[in-house]
Formats: C-alpha cells, structure tokens, sequence
C-alpha cells in the first residue's frame, strides 16, 4: 500500500480538510514525503473548519458564568450552547446532563467517583484501560473477552443474574474496539443490562468519530467521548446522561463553580450546596475554547454526514486488507471475526516480524505513522495474540527478537481526513 492508493479513494467520499495534511517529512532514504497520519484512533488531526471557528472566537473569549463584561456574557452563551450542541449530537433525553471533563479517560473516572454506595460494576477484559480501570472503589467483575456479539450478551445476562439484584450496578462496554474497530452490540447489552436493573455506560471514544450515538436509540444512560479523537484539539472530553447519580454524588472536584453558596459555620468550618447541574462537576474555571471546539466538530460531522464518511472509511480499510492480502505472514488481529462490522481501525501483525520495527520503518522509509505496542488494551491484546501474560512486554518494554513471536501488535486506522 503506498500514500498514493490512499490519495486515490473515490470522490465519492473525499476526506475532509483536516490539519497538517501537507506535512512533509524527512525519509531515511533521503528526500520528504507528505505524512501520511494513520493513527486516527490515537488522536486525529483537527479539522480545519473546527480550527477556523476556534480562531474567530479566540479573540473574544472571557471567563464564563462569572463576568458582567460583554465578552464574559458572550463566551458563557457559546459554553452553553456548546452544551446543548453536544447533546442533539448524542441525542441525549430531556434530564440528561452534559458534563465537559479533560478526555474520555477523566468522564469515565468522574462516573466512577458518582457510583452510589455498593455498586458493581461489569466490564468486559476486551476494554481499554481508561474504561477497565477506573472501578477501583466498586465490586468490579471483570468478563471474559467474548468470541462474538451474541456471545458478549450471553456472557453479560449470565454474569448480572448472578449479582446482588438488590444493590445498583454499572456496565461499562465501549461501542467499537480500538484494537481491533470491531462493533460491540451496545443496544443488545444496553437491553440486557437494564431487564436485570442495571444502567450500562458507553464508551464511545472510538465510535462517536465514526458513527451517529444516539442515547435514546441506544438506550444507554452515560456515554464518554474524547474531543482530541473527534477532530477537535486535546483538552476536552464529554460525558454525557442521567443526572441523578451525578446530582447525588460529591463533586468530582471541589472548589468555585461547583459550590452554589459557602457559609462559614459557627464552629469553624465551612458548610456547602452543590450546585445540581453538570456545573456541580465542572469545578474551576473550564476549558470554554475546548467545549466550543467539540461542538464545532460535532456540527461539521453532522453536516459532512456519517455515511460518507463510513463509505470512505470502509474503503480505505478494504484498500489496505488487499494490500496486505498477498503477504502471508500478516495476520489480522479480530475477536469477532474478520468480516465483523467495524470502524476504520485495523491492527495486525507481520509474523516473524519485530512490530516495532515495522512501524519504525514504515515511518522512515514510507512516512506513514501507524502505532505499534499494546494500545492500552493489554488483556485484549494478549488474548489475541495468545501470548502468556508473564513473558509479554509492557508499556514501553522491549519488543520480541525478529523471528520471534510478536509480542505486540500494529495499527491502523483511518477517519475523516485520510
Ligand atoms: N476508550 C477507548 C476505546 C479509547 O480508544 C481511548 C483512547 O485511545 C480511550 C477510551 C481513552 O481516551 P482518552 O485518552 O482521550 O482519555
């Protein structure tokens, strides 16, 4: 596969303007080449029109709900709007609360912080850590990667029968694999959470770039989503849904903002009412640049529409499984099987290769960046790859000798801009 059978998508589906996609960079070999970013899962690169809103507001921008000042009044508008843009976008029900936070890592921590007292939690091993991990304080059950959507509900319904039907709990599923873009089956589990009296949250970092999440279609209560993976700069996340654990939680984080009114008591100490809107969680002076930006993107992506930019994404995902079909030592990493329905992620690896390597050199001899390693998913990967979780390498360790066994996989994905 070469940048230029990329270039070669039908206009059918062209990309869209994104940032840096004229880039040049240096090769090994001598001479540049236009980057080819292949790594939209990690981050993907803004888009210009979410770039060109930012810098026409940025020379206005003041601090928001606190300010008398035109500016001030100005910006809490755009935060607030920005709010209600993000929530026709998810298509949230009347009661939901927006809630702008840092990432999809710091929504789902902020849920984890509201949980009421004794609940359980369900999460599949197949998550990414930002989604596995945050439980710390609940009963977490953690459910064996499942070889199928079916198979992902069946695993689920047998797991929450067993639980304390009498206790709250919470299952957290992503809506499509950064590891392998495969579609979870959200609605199904969404059903089977809620006929045993569980709420389900969606982690929807990897499918809210790439398809509509509708709330209400989807019957989720919360769903998170990250603002960097959405075409909109670092900074911003969303989670977005039922008000009342939120409402009835501690703030995520204390100070002005969160605090309706602060009195000094008599002994001392200081008595505080929370506000109950998202605001109660929004301690701080907020990211109002950052939550204008994720409703930019969410407005361009609505426009450009979800199915065009599917159609293009399929392409390039089809593109480069032919590309790679004559080459025998590939091997497509997918726990639902190959032709699963998925979004514009692929990993893989090239046996006896070293992985590291691979993706080393297809940046310094092609300019494409890909990822390599075990993409903050390590029980999946390992699942896939059948490695043994003691030998395997972690986070940043060294990769197998060419040769040898992969321990760590490559990717590439795709979005609006390639
Ligand atoms: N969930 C999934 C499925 C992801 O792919 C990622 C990031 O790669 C996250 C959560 C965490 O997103 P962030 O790093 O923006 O918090």
């Amino acid at each position: 596969m070469s940048v230029s059978t990329l270039a070669t998508a039908p206009s059918v589906c062209a990309p869209l303007p994104v940032l840096g996609r004229d880039v040049t960079v240096p090769l090994v070999t001598g001479g540049e080449v236009t980057y080819a970013a292949l790594d939209y899962a990690a981050s993907a690169p803004a888009l210009q029109r979410v770039w060109d809103d930012v810098a026409a507001y940025a020379p206005y921008y003041g601090s928001v709900h606190r300010g008398a000042g035109y500016l001030s009044q100005l910006s809490t508008d755009l935060f607030e709007n920005a709010r209600r843009t993000v929530a026709e976008f998810l298509d949230c029900r009347g009661g939901d609360q927006v809630v702008f936070t840092r990432s999809t890592t710091d929504s789902l921590n902020l849920l984890a912080a509201a949980l009421p007292a004794g609940c359980q939690v369900f999460v599949f091993e197949t998550e990414h850590h930002a989604a596995l991990l945050p439980w710390r304080d609940a009963r977490v059950t953690v459910l064996d990667a499942p070889r199928g959507p079916r198979q992902a509900v069946e695993t689920l319904e047998r797991a929450l029968a067993e639980r304390d039907p009498h206790g709250p709990a919470l299952v957290c599923v992503t809506g499509a694999s950064n590891v392998t873009g495969e579609l979870w089956p959200v609605r199904e589990l969404a059903a089977a959470a809620h006929a045993q009296g569980a709420r389900i949250v969606l982690d929807a970092a990897q499918l809210a770039p790439h398809h509509p999440v509708s709330v209400k279609d989807l019957d989720v209560d919360w769903v998170a989503f990250s603002g960097h993976k959405l075409y909109a700069p670092f900074g911003t996340g969303v989670l977005a849904g039922r008000a009342d654990w939120l409402r009835a939680a501690e703030p995520y984080l204390a100070g002005g903002g969160a605090s309706r009114k602060v009195t000094r008591r008599t002994d001392g100490g200081v008595d505080v009412q929370w506000h109950d809107s998202a605001a109660r969680h929004e301690a701080g002076s907020p990211n109002v640049i950052g939550a204008y930006a994720v409703a930019s993107a969410c407005k361009a992506l609505t426009e450009a529409g979800f199915d065009t930019l599917v159609a293009r994404e399929q392409y390039l995902v089809a593109k480069v499984r032919e590309g790679l079909a004559d080459v025998p030592q590939v091997r497509f990493l997918s726990l639902f099987g190959d032709d699963a329905p998925r979004v514009g992620v692929l990993s893989f690896v090239v046996e006896g290769w070293n992985s590291s390597h691979f993706a080393a050199a297809l940046s310094a001899e092609y300019g494409i960046g890909v990822r390599d390693g075990l993409f903050c998913a390590h029980p999946l990967v390992r699942t896939l790859l059948g490695s043994d979780p003691q030998t395997q390498g972690e986070c940043g360790a060294p990769e197998a000798a060419p040769g040898e066994k992969s321990l760590n996989a490559i990717r590439v994905s795709f979005g609006a801009g390639t």
